[in-house]
């Protein structure tokens, strides 16, 4: 494979070369889920028309290779993360299940009563509702970091509301809406000079930055494959081994077990007591492919180029009269929301999308956020390597013609 960051990468995504309403798609709804390229198409296609067969149930060659190969894909995320050992790896369906496993599988039996979990209102719902729900079963409190008038995170309040009392610091890596890149690493150091743990939700993150888990020190990291060219239904927890020794598994049944009584089971280590059943064997390795493609563009190569996009998206929405953009001015990823005056972001959504254009419009999985933003909802563009200049300038235009539209 040998690809890099140009013009022309859009040929590596078939749907990206389809019209929509008569026009040619212009996509911006990266933060929902990527593109997928050929090559991982073609991956999956040929797992099933060549490899197919269950993980580790079969003595036959069949069912080794499609063994090794599930395997060698929980390599490549090790490798891709930098992760202290392969074995922490545990795929998940995705970025909310694994912040599940977290809550259900460490916190139901490790937080007690009375401990603190700090999170931040610009969180995304998965990284909310199971702090809420394990807070209510437990007796814990939840504590929020403010945030800045420009929507980053106050780190002198993180370090007012990171105590004795906290459990776990239960933060996103980079917002879903704002486009904010949290700072994990103070916010780690800070939480093991309090005895607490980190949970990171790398869902925005993983796709756009190097993650270096050994660098950052953290304990949790989740994060989905769609959002990265893989395919749906596959995503990743990782964490500490010794913490994923203190998890209990919350899916019980084959493969997930060490030996089985009547009345008892132990079960087998991580990562396996955690992928109880058949796992998306296929999904994993299509996600395998798909590290192999960003690791072939390089991680810093598309941080650096979505950087310079969405530096050249805010300066010509700027432009636009009764646009108000959400989040600090400069910004490291590619996420730019925004509210037309007088236009809901529903409408401007739907007549962007009659223009071949696709955006998000909603409240993004983030009610706190969009109550402390003052808005019920926003409209949401969010690029990606593939993404171009034009793609930005179609959207301005898009947004003039939605804006005369309307008058
Ligand atoms: N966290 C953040 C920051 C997200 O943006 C998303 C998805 O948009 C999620 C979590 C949930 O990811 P998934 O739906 O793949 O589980």
């Amino acid at each position: 494979m040998m690809v890099s960051i140009s013009d022309n990468i859009k040929k590596d995504f078939p749907l990206l070369q389809s019209k929509m309403h008569g026009q040619k798609l212009v996509y911006l709804d990266n933060a929902a889920t990527t593109q997928k390229p050929q090559v991982v198409l073609d991956k999956l296609l040929a797992y099933y028309q060549n490899d197919n067969a269950n993980v580790y149930r079969g003595v036959y060659d069949l069912s080794q290779r499609a063994t090794s190969a599930y395997e060698q894909a929980r390599k490549k995320v090790a490798q891709f993360l930098n992760a202290p050992k392969v074995e922490e790896i545990i795929f998940t369906k995705g970025t909310t299940q694994s912040l599940n496993f977290i809550a259900a599988g460490f916190g139901m039996n490790n937080f007690q009563a009375g401990q603190e979990i700090v999170l931040s209102c610009a969180e995304h719902h998965s990284n909310l509702v199971p702090w809420q729900n394990l807070a209510k079963k437990k007796g814990l409190k939840l504590v929020y970091i403010d945030l800045n008038t420009d929507g980053s995170l106050d780190l002198k309040d993180a370090d007012k509301k990171i105590g004795q009392k906290t459990a776990l610091v239960a933060i996103n890596h980079v917002s879903n809406v704002l486009g904010t890149i949290n700072d994990v690493k103070s916010l780690a150091n800070l939480a093991h000079k309090n005895g607490a743990l980190i949970a990171v939700d790398g869902a925005q993150a993983a796709p756009h930055m190097k993650v270096d888990l050994k660098n950052l020190d953290l304990d949790f990291y989740a994060f989905s494959g769609h959002k990265m060219l893989g395919p749906t239904g596959i995503g990743v927890l990782w964490a500490k081994s010794d913490l994923l020794d203190a998890m209990t598994p919350l899916e019980f049944g084959g493969e997930m077990i060490d030996e089985v009584g009547l009345y008892e089971t132990s079960y087998a280590k991580a990562p396996y007591k955690f992928e109880g059943g058949t796992p998306n064997i296929a999904g994993a390795i299509g996600l395998g492919v798909a590290i192999d493609y960003l690791t072939e563009l390089g991680m810093d190569n598309i941080q650096v180029y979505e950087e310079k996009l969405v530096t050249y998206l805010i300066n010509r929405l700027q432009e636009i009269e009764g646009l108000e953009i959400y989040g600090p001015k400069k910004r490291v990823s590619g996420i730019v929301s925004f509210n037309l005056k007088g236009l809901h972001p529903h409408d401007l959504a739907t007549v962007l999308d009659m223009q071949g254009i696709a955006v998000r419009a909603g409240h993004h999985c983030a009610q706190p956020l969009m109550a402390w933003l003052d808005v019920p909802a926003c409209a949401r563009a969010s690029l990606y390597f593939y993404n171009t200049k034009e793609d930005c300038d179609k959207l301005v235009t898009g947004i003039i013609k939605s804006k005369e539209f309307f008058e």
